[in-house]
Formats: structure tokens, sequence, C-alpha cells
């Protein structure tokens, strides 16, 4: 995939079975096939029992949707009851994973520490990190926001060797927006696109794709994408649907198309 191509990710948390998943692949796949997305890449980040049925309907059916896993362990092997591996992602054709989504953090206490070292060992399986970042309301209510994601970006990427910067992609997905209904403004995603890319271009990437998540849904996509700097979106609760996330692929797709 090219660097900066628009990218949009379904991000289904512990939704949907197996039986479930391949029911939706099946009818996005089919809408995508009747009128293709062209512009934009298409992931499904789906839960670890679902990847292999998910696995199997992309390649027999040649759905143009690559697929994702929402987290990984860092260590290759072990005793680590309960994780996954990437190399048990890799067999499974797995070319995404989530590293450090907020629920991670806060539920389940992922720190900066570990954030940092997951996405090391997913980039060095050769597969893409999307790195999440954020802030809860309360940061952004003392305006401390910028200064939160910034230093997030530095302890997950700082001295990452330069040889894996294309496999990183950045989602801003502040607290407050993600499954409340509440998105973050065009003017809140601009602003903290352009300091990310600032961070990141401090960080010596060259051309750093940058994602916004946070209840999009595909009215607020199209306006984002025209008003805002982003390259596309991570998507929760509207990716459960096969009609709703295929709408946001839609408006990315003309919206980058008219862009274009
Ligand atoms: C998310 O969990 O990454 C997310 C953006 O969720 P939602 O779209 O439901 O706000």
């Amino acid at each position: 995939m090219n660097a900066r191509r628009p990218l949009v990710i379904g991000n289904w948390k512990m939704n949907l079975d197996f039986v479930e998943a391949l029911h939706l692949v099946q009818q996005l796949g089919v809408l995508m096939k009747n009128r293709p997305v062209e512009h934009t890449d298409v992931v499904v980040a789906a839960p670890f029992v679902d990847l292999r049925s998910v696995s199997s309907i992309i390649d027999s059916e040649r759905f143009a949707i690559a697929l994702g896993a929402q987290h990984v362990n860092s260590q290759e092997n072990g005793p680590h009851t309960g994780e996954i591996s990437t190399s048990m992602l890799k067999r499974l054709n797995v070319e995404w994973v989530l590293v450090g989504h907020s629920e991670r953090r806060v539920h389940y206490f992922m720190s900066d520490e570990t954030v940092a070292e997951t996405l090391r060992s997913v980039v060095r399986a050769g597969q893409h990190a999307v790195l999440c970042v954020g802030e809860e309301l309360s940061i952004r209510e003392s305006d401390e926001h910028e200064a939160f994601v910034a230093a997030q970006l530095e302890s997950a990427l700082g001295g990452l060797d330069e040889k894996f910067h294309a496999l990183v992609t950045v989602a801003y997905e502040p607290l407050w927006a993600i499954g409340t209904g509440v998105n973050a403004t065009s003017a809140q995603v601009s602003e903290m696109t352009a300091l990310l890319r600032t961070v990141l271009r401090s960080l010596s990437f060259t051309s750093p794709q940058v994602l916004y998540g946070g209840s999009v849904n595909a009215e607020n996509a199209a306006l984002l994408v025209r008003e805002s700097g982003v390259d596309g979106f991570l998507v929760g609760g509207a990716s459960l649907k096969a009609e709703s996330f295929y709408a946001i692929l839609q408006a990315c797709d003309d919206c980058y198309a008219i862009k274009r």
C-alpha cells in the first residue's frame, strides 16, 4: 500500500462471533464489488477468534479488504496465558495491528512502555502498526491535550529505527469522542492532525499517515475529509454494519477523489 493513500479501518472490538463476522464481510465485500472504493484502502480489525474465518473468505472471494488485529503481545512466545503473538497473526494473513487503543490502555493497564515494545514487535514482524493516541476530556479541558498527545507519540516512536517508519500509522482518537456519538470537530481534528505531523516530522517521519477515530459516521466522515488534514479513519460502532461502514468508505473515497 502507498504511504498516504487514504485508509479506513473498522475496529469491531469485542463484537461479532465468527458466523456474524463472515456475514458482515460477505455483505461488505458484495457492496464493494458492486461499487468499488478506488482511492481508499480498507481494513477490518476482527476479534482473534474470527481471524481465521475472515481471512479465508477474503482470500476465497478476493475481496479488497485487508485483515487487522486489535491487539498483540510484544513477546514471541512463552508463558503468557491468554495472549497472542505477531507470528501467530502473520500465519492468519493479518497485516495490520492496532497498538495502544485507549480501551487497552485504560481498562487493561497498557503502559506507555508496553505500547512502545508492542509497536516494535509489530513492525519487526513486517506488519503495519496503528498507534492509537488521544486525551481524556479532563486533559483537554485543562488545555494539556497537545502536550499529552505529543508525549504519547514520543514515548511510542522515539528511537524507532527509520527503516520501520513506513509501517507506522497514527490514529488520533480523543477518548471523549469514542463511542459517545460526539465526534471531534473539523477544527479540532485539523489542529491535532497538524500537531501530530509536526511531532512525527521531528522524529524523522517523512510522510506520516494520520487517521482520526471517534464517533465517525458517513456524514461527519465527508466533512472531516473535506475540512481537516486526515488520511482516513478508525471506525468503531459504525463498522459493525456493512451498510454504515460502506457509507463511510464511499464518503471518504468520493471526497479524496475530488481532492486529488
Ligand atoms: C474506536 O474504538 O476506535 C472508535 C473510534 O469507536 P467509535 O467509532 O465507536 O467511536
